[in-house]
């Protein structure tokens, strides 16, 4: 078979803000790839670039005072610590802000508009007479014009969950002035995605394979495609364009000045929408890199064994599957070859958001000294073809890292390395071929594992391996080589056992270089191996090949780690959600005032005790407990849902759970402080803290004893 040569990219991750663990999750699935296919000889270029247009970085970047370049440099330049820490190896990282991007991006759309496939139309949108600018959809609130709900957004309602256009809204006012916004003509350029030519050409690229003979879509992904392509359906993701009378719509790609963004060619004034530049931005990074490294850009893309594959979120397929594709076809360019789509991550169950502040953070992984291998091989443990979620639960992760990854992989190399250093002065003895034959009978073997890691079903490729690591530690078990040391007559055993067991381990970590790149090249080294050359499997090394010493290869999570991961006290809003940070900013406010206060009060009041201000500080509500449960993977806490009084209930984790059943307290009545900052946990997020008594000293008595309330308070009444 001959060498792929490959064209690989992640999704472009919009430059407002760092990296979470949601792009963490796709860089590696990708990288993992990208490394599988270089072991196999494939020639692969791996680049990516910050997505940089788009009225939202414009926004920020003024709120921050910069220019949108200074703001996403800013961006840019933190990028490299994660990359770097998680070993994800891009060959090149670029922006869509680029000489390069512009003159793709204009050179495509003058291909689709030479096709025909461009038109203008006028479009009514509401314009800020202040900002002096057409606003997005996000940037207009109102009243829901179904129930009525205050400050709504501009294309739905959180309280009702109506969807609408933003002229539905009454009183409506631009979230950037607070202006009344008005209604303005403005000429928009489409792209008539509606053209029977692009619905056919469509139609008939989601189901065609690649030139290996695979669909180039999952199965999901082509059954959407199927829907937003077939008649009457309406697509449910965002994307702009919608179905109507049977067919696609056509794709409005233009947006008017101020926009941060790429002018378009011969319509002074009007910008390419961030969607369309964005993906254009994949080839500018590809080209980017080859200027860098002095190769023909034009050439490459034109060579016909070129292969281009896509890895993103299953929230930008609608993107990727019609537009992309019809953009590149009909600019007289290649379509991609594949698009791989992953579903998200969650956090013990917990969908990930910004604003609750669930999820994990990368940085502080990294930070808290964390092996990046770990997580990594905990990923791709989890990692399938299908566009499923992925569940980071914590207990999981210690018991996968620590039990197989150290207990099984790392403990073959840990038990024998060291005799053969200290014994048979580094030099492997002869093999023990009944062994050695038995670790592979029956085994799905290096060529089935290799299946699996192209096909991106690295859980099962774990398994296999996982399986072959067992057989191996089954052998040193019943060898016993710490034994064998011990009796100077069966050195020639123990030479045999761990030369045998070290073979294997050097297949092993080979299999395994993919998924973990850093301690695969440590024992490289020690073994004295190719690091990364998957012909290698299989083949094991001479007797008397000489190794280096056995050095530290990884060590086990200590579970406290992931405490320090999850536990992380942090000022997120109690409402947790949009609405709330408005919310959030004006108790800071209030809090730096009654700080304040507290200063100077504290100075004359005698020590140990505090003034009544203090006391004032700590907010207590009555709080109705309305549901309760115990929590999975821990013998102390409680999971409590209470409503306070508030538009939403809250939840709360109270350790009490040796003192309490969970139906005991539904029902009942108690005190939170409902001001403590929200806290991150393993388990969730706790949005206060339920009072109990009881005493500090174990040994005065049992004791935990939750406040009760008289009859007749209500949630929500402050305590005082
Ligand atoms: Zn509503």
């Amino acid at each position: 078979m001959n060498p792929r040569n490959l064209f690989v990219t992640t999704a472009l991750p919009y430059a407002n803000g760092a990296f979470h663990i949601g792009h963490i999750m796709e860089y590696i699935q990708a990288d993992i790839w990208v490394r599988f296919q270089r072991m196999r000889g494939a020639t692969v270029r791996f680049v990516c670039a910050d997505d940089a247009h788009g009225a939202p970085i414009m926004i920020a970047a003024e709120k921050a005072g910069k220019t949108p370049q200074e703001f996403v440099a800013g961006i840019a330049a933190g990028r490299r610590q994660y990359l770097d820490g998680f070993h994800i190896a891009f060959d090149h990282w670029h922006s869509t802000d680029s000489p390069e991007n512009t003159e793709l991006s204009q050179s495509i759309y003058r291909g689709l508009r030479d096709q025909g496939l461009i038109d203008v139309r006028s479009v009514e949108q509401f314009f800020d007479p202040v900002k002096g600018m057409f606003l997005p959809d996000r940037y207009i609130k109102g009243e829901c014009p179904k129930c009525g709900a205050k400050d709504q957004y501009g294309d739905s309602c959180e309280a009702c969950g109506a969807v609408y256009a933003p002229t539905d809204l009454k009183n409506p006012f631009s979230a950037l002035s607070g202006a009344t916004p008005e209604l303005r003509s403005s000429d928009h350029y489409f792209f008539r995605l509606s053209d029977p030519r692009c619905v056919a050409f469509l139609q008939q690229w989601t189901r065609s394979n690649d030139r290996h003979g695979q669909p180039r879509l999952q199965p999901e992904v082509l059954a959407k495609a199927q829907e937003w392509l077939g008649e009457g359906a309406a697509p449910d993701e965002p994307g702009g364009a919608a179905v109507a009378g049977g067919k696609l719509a056509d794709w409005d790609i233009s947006r008017d000045a101020p926009y941060f963004g790429i002018e378009i060619p011969d319509a002074p004034g009007k910008y390419f929408y961030v969607w369309l530049d964005a993906p254009i931005g994949y080839l500018a990074s590809l080209k980017a890199w080859c200027a860098k490294n002095g190769v023909d850009f034009d050439a490459l893309l034109a060579d016909p064994t070129l292969e281009q594959v896509h890895f993103i979120g299953k929230d930008i397929i609608y993107f990727h599957v019609l537009f992309w594709p019809a953009t590149l076809h009909f600019a007289g360019r290649k379509a991609p070859d594949r698009v791989n789509v992953h579903g998200f991550i969650t956090v013990s169950g917990e969908k990930m958001s910004k604003s609750r502040g669930t999820g994990i953070s990368p940085l502080r992984y990294l930070e808290l000294g964390m092996n990046p291998e770990w997580l990594r091989y905990y990923l791709a443990a989890k990692l399938n073809s299908r566009v499923e979620d992925v569940d980071f639960n914590p207990d999981d992760f210690v018991a996968r890292v620590n039990a197989d990854l150290v207990g099984k992989l790392i403990n073959i190399a840990s038990r024998c390395a060291g005799f053969v250093t200290k014994r048979f002065d580094g030099r492997l003895g002869p093999v023990d071929a009944d062994a050695h034959a038995a670790f592979s009978a029956g085994w799905a073997g290096a060529d089935a594992v290799a299946a699996l890691y192209d096909g991106r079903d690295y859980g099962k490729a774990i398994r296999e391996v996982m399986a072959y690591a067992d057989r191996v530690n089954e052998y040193v078990d019943a060898r016993k080589p710490w034994e064998l040391a011990k009796d100077p007559a069966r050195a020639a055993e123990l030479h045999t056992v761990c030369s045998t067991a070290l073979r294997a381990f050097a297949d092993l970590a080979l299999l395994l270089a993919p998924i973990l790149p850093a301690t695969a090249q440590r024992v490289a080294t020690m073994l004295r191996l190719p690091a990364a050359d998957w012909s290698a499997i299989g083949k094991p090394l001479p007797e008397g090949h000489a190794i280096e010493p056995y050095q530290h290869l990884m060590t086990r999570v200590d579970p406290k780690q992931l405490d320090a991961l999850f536990d992380l006290p942090e000022a997120v809003p109690a409402g947790g959600d949009k609405a709330a940070a408005g919310k959030a900013a004006a108790g800071e406010a209030a809090a730096a005032k009654a700080s304040a206060g507290a200063t100077k009060t504290a100075a004359s009041a005698p020590e140990g005790t505090i003034s009544i201000d203090d006391f004032g500080k700590v907010d207590m509500r009555i709080a109705k407990i309305v549901a309760c449960e115990a929590v999975e993977g821990s013998d102390k806490l409680l999971r409590l849902t209470l409503d306070v009084g508030e538009e939403r209930t809250r939840n709360v984790f109270s350790g009490i759970r040796s003192a309490y059943a969970p139906e005991q307290l539904v029902g009942r009545y108690t005190v939170v402080v409902a001001n403590l900052a929200p806290r991150k946990m393993k388990f969730g997020v706790s949005e206060g803290m339920v009072l109990s008594a009881g005493w500090d000293d174990p040994a005065k008595g049992p004791g935990l004893f939750l406040l009760d309330v008289h009859e007749g308070a209500q949630p929500g009444m402050k305590v005082k």
